[in-house]
């Protein structure tokens, strides 16, 4: 016997019949003799909807109240499964976020998970042989009494915490793929799954783009080595398929230079032009900019043709950029700069890999490639492990597939 944690997201437990299908799945593991918590999404489209409501009624809402109104999504669903899980004759009950109680911290919107008692699920399996169906995404913070939700695809990491809360023996990660790929299978149809992925890849390319899995679920594994696949619900739930492994870099045998590409949409530019070249001033436009939980990523300094004045530039979340504007608009004569440009029509692009740790000129093939195709390169970054560059919105397929091709990612 084991003890399993299977999650489901949103396409999985879109409607009743999906529902019945994922009940199916979760039965397969109960007839093996499995102990069993169930994590899952809202029906899909759901918290987008709620998102929109909540910014409907005022811009500027109260983010205690978001939350209530948002982890409702997910209420739903449990509710749902352990109906349907029931039908099959199998013994079930919901639980929301504050009953089991999974604790949080009060960032409201991206709450962080502090601590999961999970004597309250452990008692479920061991005295009433009841399978747990658990509404992801959510919390309570305990001083305020008041609930809240883990940033959007917060359900995996609400699958993982559980998982190492309550020792499972492996988190099952279902989803609307088959496993984790080489990037985004729906933009390069030549994408190939993984059969398995290191930590630290997986972590660069899911804060990279690659919606797959949350990157707090991804951190969380990795520290408390949760035996983590990603899968999927529309295999038949008789004869499901392993799905990617997230795992150990020295469980991989064949390691590749790169292992993967990801994109991120959510990406804006700002460039200040002629910016005093004198100390301190870096720290004039980027101090107010970390006070106001902005976080800035790409850098970049060029010395202009006077060399008394320098040109910035630099990315922000997509979301964060009338507010840098903002800030920076106000803070023009304590900073001192000509004038500010911005670019909303950006995309990162980034190739990650364990791979390039020991192979030099990796990123230097990229820049030539993507000059090949007439792509312009707006900015780059470099780490350990992988680079990113910034380029035009339009160009973001061909860039992704140019360097899936590369570095030798596409099926044959
Ligand atoms: P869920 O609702 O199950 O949480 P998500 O939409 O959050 O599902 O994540 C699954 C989606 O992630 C896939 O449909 C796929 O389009 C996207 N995705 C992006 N990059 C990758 C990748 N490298 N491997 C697999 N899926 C990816
Ligand atoms: N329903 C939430 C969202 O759409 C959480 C999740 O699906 O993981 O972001
Ligand atoms: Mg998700």
């Amino acid at each position: 016997m084991a003890r399993l944690v299977m999650k489901f997201g949103g396409t999985s437990v879109a409607n009743l019949d999906r529902i019945r299908n994922v009940a199916a799945h979760v039965k397969r593991e109960v007839d093996e003799g499995h102990e069993v918590a169930v994590v899952v999404s809202a029906m899909s489209g759901k918290t987008n909807e709620l998102v929109a409501w909540c910014k409907d009624a005022d811009t500027l809402h109260d983010m205690r109240e978001y939350d209530a109104v948002v982890a409702s999504g997910e209420l739903v669903t449990a509710g749902l499964l352990a109906i349907a899980l029931q039908k099959e004759g199998i013994a079930a009950r919901s639980w929301q976020g504050w009953q089991i109680p999974i604790l949080t911290d009060d960032a409201h919107g991206s709450a962080r998970i502090m601590d999961i008692d999970g004597t309250a699920l452990s008692e479920g399996f061991s005295k009433h042989k009841q399978v747990a169906v658990i509404a992801g995404f959510q919390g309570i913070h305990a001083e305020s009494g008041r609930v809240t939700t883990l940033g959007r695809g917060g359900s995996d990491t609400s699958a993982v915490a559980i998982a190492a809360a309550i020792k499972a023996d492996r988190c099952d990660i279902y989803t609307d793929v088959d496993g984790v790929y080489t990037t985004d299978p729906r933009i390069v149809p030549k994408a190939r799954r993984l059969e398995r992925v290191a930590f630290e890849e997986m972590l660069e390319m899911a804060s990279l783009g690659a919606k797959v899995l949350q990157v707090r679920s991804v951190e969380l594994a990795m520290v408390h080595k949760v035996k983590t696949f990603v899968r999927s619900s529309f295999d038949d739930p008789a004869d499901p398929k392993p799905g990617t492994l997230i795992c150990d870099e020295e469980d991989i045998l064949e390691q590749q230079v790169v292992t993967g590409i990801a994109y991120s949409k959510d990406e804006a530019q700002i460039t200040l032009r002629r910016v005093a070249d004198k100390p301190g001033v870096a720290a004039a436009i980027f101090v107010p900019l970390a006070d106001a939980n902005i976080n800035v990523d790409m850098i970049i300094q060029v010395v202009s043709d006077d060399a008394k004045t320098t040109d910035l530039t630099f990315t922000v979340p997509a979301a964060e950029y009338d507010r840098a504007r903002t800030i920076l608009e106000k803070a023009k004569n304590e900073i001192g700069f000509a004038d500010l440009h911005g670019a909303n029509g950006v995309v990162k692009v980034s190739a990650i890999g364990i791979g390039m740790r020991s192979h030099a000129g990796v990123a230097a093939k990229a820049f030539k490639a993507l000059a090949d195709k007439g792509i312009n390169i707006r900015a780059i970054t470099t780490s350990e492990i992988k680079f990113s560059v910034l380029i035009d919105a339009e160009y973001t397929e061909l860039a992704v597939r140019t360097l899936h091709t590369l570095y030798g990612l596409d099926k044959p």
